[in-house]
């Protein structure tokens, strides 16, 4: 929608006709005429086909081929949701077996998501079912995925089947050519079929500018058609290279599988033993390798072209020089979290009724007991329950991330990881948790909290203190 207010700004709205279905256009030779669905008619010099991957120009040029199915449904959506790590991370892939979920930061607090899953095409949801249908397939996935498909309203959720067309050599004829997805529309992999439609867009307006000079300067009408086919040739040759890489991350993303075992139907039971998938490793030595050089041509374009103009694409201009070690360290990436850390109580639990807040001053440990803080000071957080000891256990914060320390209960504290791995917490001895954990007090699963890291709209932030009200309201 921006861009289309930026093209409505730069024109002027009165140039642009909406619902103005193109049925048919003739070129004779000086002009194109234009045939509308309702009878009406346009002239002009040249005709541009930009009509995206259904394109009627395209069909009435070249004839009828049908676009090529991905494999892949995807849902989109936009939520006003900033994740806690929105300072490190602005575009993250979440791969699955057969589906996958993307998400994006697109600016002014929102974020954009698409939740890919292979199916057949032409599938149609129940009323107002999206939401419920993807909370289903995603459901056990990670918190970056489920939060963010909580924080969609269903009417921003849309659904469509991704579909490509290989590239072809013919862009055009005389005084018409096409543009955008009517000639190369690509699978939304790498985030390009936008891009190198604006990058057709600024070529063609080069190569008419060019012409248009030239017959100032001769005297001599404008040569439309040269400056068509010489736009035509400057563009093929990237966009076909683009879209061939768009296809191939796509089929990086959709054969993914983290362990051996993953579709392999009777044995699958391998996956239990977390092998590895050599898939995977031969995949992380390109990202690692390639990656970097592909994203750089794909993103900066042709180097010796962009001589004099700012890098905005380049990778690492928001990054700065830790790009490299949040790809490889998740610790350091984890660290570098701005975000508020919660213990939200779940599962059956009666005991634990209240959002725990936890403070990232060092100097200020929280401490979970059962009695109150006028019997025991130290304590600050009381959760009355049988099998929390009165000193329970101790959260306390250094350097980017969070510890518990059991404080010698008589129950125990225990934390389960992201992988369902149980253990319990040693006595005076801190142990570093993460979001996404489950710590319970006690081992009756009765006082369970989900630990998570929260960035809060900046009007919550002075608000600490009734967390739930303000957890509520967000
Ligand atoms: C899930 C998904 C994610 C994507 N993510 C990205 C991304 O992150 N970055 C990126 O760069 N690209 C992305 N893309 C690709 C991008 O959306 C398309 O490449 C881009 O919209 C193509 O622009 P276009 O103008 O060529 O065609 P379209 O956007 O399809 O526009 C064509 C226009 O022509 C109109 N039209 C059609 N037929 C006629 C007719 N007969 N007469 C008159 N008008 C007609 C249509 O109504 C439409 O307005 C994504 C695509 C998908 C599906």
């Amino acid at each position: 929608m921006t861009l289309q207010q930026i093209l409505a700004r730069a024109v002027g709205s009165d140039i642009i006709l909406n619902e103005s279905n193109v049925v048919d256009f003739d070129d004779s030779g000086e002009k194109v005429t234009v045939k509308l669905e309702n009878g009406q008619t346009y002239e002009g010099d040249l005709l541009v086909g930009a009509d995206g991957i259904r394109s009627k120009v395209r069909k009435n040029l070249f004839g009828e081929t049908e676009a090529i199915y991905s494999g892949y449904t995807c849902y989109t959506g936009i939520a006003d949701f900033v994740p806690a790590d929105i300072e490190t991370v602005g575009y993250r892939v979440f791969l699955g077996h057969k589906q996958y979920f993307v998400s994006s930061d697109v600016g002014g607090g929102k974020m954009q998501w698409y939740a890919f899953y292979n199916e057949a095409p032409g599938g149609v949801d129940v009323p107002n079912g999206k939401r419920e249908r993807l909370l289903k397939l995603f459901g056990g996935w990670c918190d970056n995925v489920i939060d963010l498909l909580l924080a969609t309203d269903e009417e921003a959720i849309l659904r469509r089947d991704i579909y490509d067309r290989t590239p072809t050599f013919s862009w055009g004829k005389g005084r018409v050519t096409l543009l955008g997805d009517s000639v190369h529309a690509m699978q939304p992999n790498l985030g390009q079929g936008g891009c190198m439609a604006i990058e057709d867009g600024y070529q063609l307006a080069l190569e008419l500018d060019k012409s248009w000079k030239q017959s100032n300067e001769s005297g001599s009408p404008i040569d439309i058609v040269s400056s068509l086919r010489r736009y035509e040739n400057a563009r093929k040759v990237r966009v076909a290279v683009i879209h061939g890489l768009a296809r191939m991350a796509a089929i990086m993303a959709s054969t993914y599988k983290a362990y051996l075992g993953v579709g392999l139907g009777p044995l699958s039971f391998l996956t239990k033993f977390r092998i590895p998938h050599p898939g995977r490793v031969g995949g992380r030595f390109f990202v690692d390798i390639g990656m970097p050089l592909m994203l750089s041509w794909v993103l900066g374009g042709n180097g010796s072209k962009l001589e004099g103009r700012p890098l905005q694409c380049r990778l690492s201009d928001k990054a700065s020089d830790k790009l490299r070690t949040w790809f490889t360290d998740d610790d350091a990436l984890e660290r570098a979290l701005d975000a508020d850390w919660f213990l939200f109580p779940v599962g059956d639990s009666t005991a634990a009724s209240e959002t725990i807040f936890l403070s990232r001053d060092e100097n200020k440990p929280c401490v979970i007991g059962s009695v109150s803080h006028e019997k025991f000071p130290g304590v600050s957080i009381v959760i009355p329950s049988p099998q929390v000891s009165r000193m329970h256990a101790r959260i306390s914060y250094k350097d980017g991330a969070f510890f518990l320390t059991d404080l010698r209960s008589e129950h125990g504290t225990w934390i389960t990881d992201i992988e369902g791995k149980r253990y319990r917490v040693s006595h005076n001895f801190p142990t570093r948790f993460r979001p996404t954990d489950v710590i319970e007090f006690g081992s009756d699963k009765k006082v369970s909290f989900r630990v998570k890291a929260m960035k809060l709209p900046p009007k919550m932030m002075n608000k600490k203190e009734g967390v739930n009200e303000v957890l509520q309201a967000y």
